[in-house]
């Protein structure tokens, strides 16, 4: 086929197979599996993102048909979460690569990984890379992997950081503390994908998670009085305004103090100020 043909430009390397489309949603389209991205197949994750697209996709198209008001809302929902799922995979191939340097150390950072000292390394390359799970992956290089050493030391600074503040709620939460959101944390409503459908909640945003948290609605009541003045006894004050029951009251304290440790270890309440 190719004897008539002439090379008509100097042979190039193609290094990175992943590609991703500007929308993924429009009026009356969605684009799903490898219409709308592909990964560097190095962890198969083709497969896996074209069904967690469908499923996705499924249930926006009947979200949007039964209740309009999720149509553009609920689209832009779809495409936060798929890109999300995506850029995981797309890092940890980028992770995978950056941290082997030699042929060879592609299948003794398999070996690593998998932590299965019986298995060759050449067997162990073909089981990670035939269908990670992107958690189980990151997981496993965590705690096997041979990290580049920028990556090692953020991982570091974080874990410590939730050290700290595991530290501070184990402690016990005083009603005197203020607690204040971090800076870009917004509270609003808008749809998640909950139980196989869009549906809408409260919820809690923020730079790490664009797409959100849901929060129930006891949470979401709570988080409107926290306005970094008042401290969490006059957060509790406000919560129960007119309850008269004592047991209520405690029952309140206790749930308030468990959802405000967890925004805490999460991130979402930034400080706790005596
Ligand atoms: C060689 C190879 C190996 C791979 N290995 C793996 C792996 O081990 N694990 C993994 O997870 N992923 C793997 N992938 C990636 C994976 O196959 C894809 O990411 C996945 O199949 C995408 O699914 P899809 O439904 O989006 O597209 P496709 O599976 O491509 O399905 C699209 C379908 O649409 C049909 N079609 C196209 N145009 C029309 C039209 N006009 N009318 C009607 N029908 C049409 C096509 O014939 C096709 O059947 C591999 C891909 C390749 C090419």
């Amino acid at each position: 086929m190719l004897s008539d043909a002439e090379l008509t430009g100097a042979p190039r390397v193609v290094r990175d197979w992943s590609y991703t489309t500007n929308r993924m949603v429009g009026d009356g389209w969605i684009l799903l599996g490898d219409a709308a991205c592909f990964v560097d197949p190095l962890f198969s994750s083709g497969v896996h993102l074209a069904l967690m697209s469908a499923v996705m996709a499924a249930a926006y198209v009947h979200g949007a048909k039964t209740d309009p008001t999720l149509r553009v809302p609920a689209g832009q929902v779809y495409e936060q979460l798929y890109r999300k799922e995506y850029a995981h995979f797309r890092e940890l191939a980028s992770l995978f690569y950056a941290s082997n340097r030699t042929e060879e150390s592609y299948y003794w950072q398999a070996r690593r990984l998998l932590g299965d000292t019986n298995v060759g390394a050449r067997e162990s390359f073909i089981r990670a890379v035939a269908g990670q799970p992107p958690r189980g992956y990151e997981r496993s290089a965590l705690s096997h992997g041979e990290l580049p050493s920028e990556i090692s030391e953020m991982f570091a600074s974080v874990a410590s950081d939730k050290r700290l503040r595991d530290a501070t709620v184990a402690m016990g939460l005083s009603l005197n503390l203020v607690p204040r959101l971090a800076g870009e944390a917004k509270l609003e409503r808008r749809p998640i994908f909950a139980e196989g459908e869009f549906q809408w909640s409260a919820v809690l945003s923020s730079a790490t998670r664009p797409e959100g948290t849901p929060l129930s609605n006891f949470v979401a009541a709570l988080v409107n009085l926290v306005d970094g003045k008042r401290n969490i006894g006059q957060i509790l004050d406000r919560f129960t305004q007119g309850v008269e029951d004592s047991e209520q009251i405690e029952q309140a304290h206790e749930s308030m103090i468990n959802a405000i440790s967890i925004l805490y270890v999460d991130g979402a309440i930034d400080s706790l100020m005596g």
